[in-house]
């Protein structure tokens, strides 16, 4: 008897109908002989919603009120789904986050797991029954609910999956796999069969939405089987797997846009050791996650530093960032949003030179401006203007994939 954990996304929970759905996909895994824990998100659009209600009552609402309400979307689902499967003549259970103890940090909004305590899931695995989860949300050590991030529910599902070292993690989703580009934005971009770690990793914190990127980091830390697969067609789906040799043939895996990041520069600080570290480390003590950075050669004492930071986090920036351009005597701080990254990932990078080179004669070719450049030794990513985002995606893709 093999364990088995699914995780539903919003959109193959949307309705009434998707639910009962779901329960029968759930039950033919239980029929195989498996024991099944399900983690589900909340209806497709039901977390947005909340967000919004969130925003009619203040500008500025309480981050531990908000983890309070937006947590509630995936108790409706947990429950409903539940009722289905018993519906359906089966034993089922729906526990929230705090009841089977997932543990996180206290970051309302973007908590991280840091333990779950099994003995719940346990025994009711052992009495038989389907466990039903609520994705996305949490407990701090001082019992105060927490959420984990947009997306979040993929992360319950892989750290569930490896607190109970089960044989499986399917993420069950409303796309049959991981593709080399968004199939939206590029439509022949095509769907991979496999893809390391570090590259969906790279992949889902540059912008790709098909699974949340520290559910990747669970899933390479405890060696969790992990899977893409439709919840509305059957297929093969795509595996996260340990990097093999040969994935090294292939030149690149797949490329990512991001587009909620936003900009931030200041200009005319001293150009003198313990700036930078001044700089990030008060964001770092707001909690403030940086992305790309770069620093410009300094000119008569003087240089500048530009970052971007996701536009969820900007106006805890704005605050350490107006008390930075005081306490350095800084000339300037703007902030720019209209600005979107471009990754493009893949392992081969690390035996294939050239790779950055035909990024930028292609950027090149089709009059796109770089703004900024990182690289990895997996990754480069540019920072170009938003309007350039999707005609920058088709032509990186172009050039990378058409002769494959
Ligand atoms: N419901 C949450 C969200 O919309 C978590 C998730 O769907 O994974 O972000
Ligand atoms: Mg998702």
């Amino acid at each position: 008897m093999a364990l088995i954990v699914q995780k539903f996304g919003g959109t193959s929970v949307g309705n009434p109908e998707r639910i009962k759905n779901v329960a029968g996909t759930v039950i033919k895994e239980k029929l195989a002989g498996n024991q099944v824990v399900v983690v589900v998100s909340a209806m497709s659009g039901q977390t947005d919603q909340l967000i919004g209600l969130c925003r009619q009552i203040s500008d500025n609402p309480s981050k531990r009120e908000m983890d309070m309400m937006v947590s509630t979307g995936e108790q409706v689902t947990i429950a409903l789904l539940a009722m289905a499967l018993i519906d359906q003549g089966h034993d089922a259970i729906s526990y929230n986050g705090w009841q089977v103890g997932i543990r996180t940090t206290a970051e309302y909004s973007k908590a991280k797991i840091l333990d779950i305590d099994t003995k719940l899931m346990r025994e009711s695995l052992a009495a038989g029954k389907i466990i039903v989860v609520a994705g996305f949300q949490g407990i701090d050590m001082k019992n105060n609910i927490t959420t984990l991030g947009r997306g979040g529910s993929d992360t319950t599902a892989v750290a569930v999956a490896a607190a109970l070292k089960a044989d499986r993690c399917d993420i069950y989703t409303d796309v049959d796999g991981v593709y080399t580009a968004d199939p939206r934005i590029v439509p022949d971009a095509r769907r991979l069969d496999r893809i390391s770690h570090d590259e969906m990793l790279e992949l889902a914190s540059m912008g790709s939405k098909v699974l949340h990127d520290r559910s990747v980091i669970f899933a390479m830390k405890y060696n969790v089987p992990l899977r893409v697969v439709s919840s509305f067609a059957e297929g093969p789906g795509t595996l996260i797997v340990k990097e093999s040799a040969d994935m090294e043939d292939v030149l690149i895996s797949g490329i990512a846009k991001k587009d909620n990041e936003v900009r931030v520069n200041i200009a005319g600080i001293p150009d003198k050791p313990g700036v930078a570290s001044t700089i990030f480390k008060q964001l770092a003590d707001a909690n403030i996650n940086v992305n790309m950075i770069v620093q410009s050669v300094g000119k008569e004492g003087h240089s500048q530093i530009s970052f971007t930071v996701i536009n969820t986090d900007l106006d805890e920036a704005k605050k350490v960032m107006a008390k930075l351009q005081t306490e350095l005597g800084a000339e300037s701080v703007t902030y720019d949003a209209d600005i979107a990254i471009v990754s493009v990932v893949g392992v081969g990078m690390k035996v294939y030179a050239g790779i950055a080179a035909a990024v930028f004669d292609e950027l090149a070719k089709n009059s796109i401006n770089l703004e900024m450049i990182s690289t990895s030794e997996i990754k480069i990513s540019v920072v170009i203007r938003k309007a350039d985002a999707e005609k920058t995606v088709q032509a990186l893709h172009k050039r990378f994939f058409l002769q494959a």
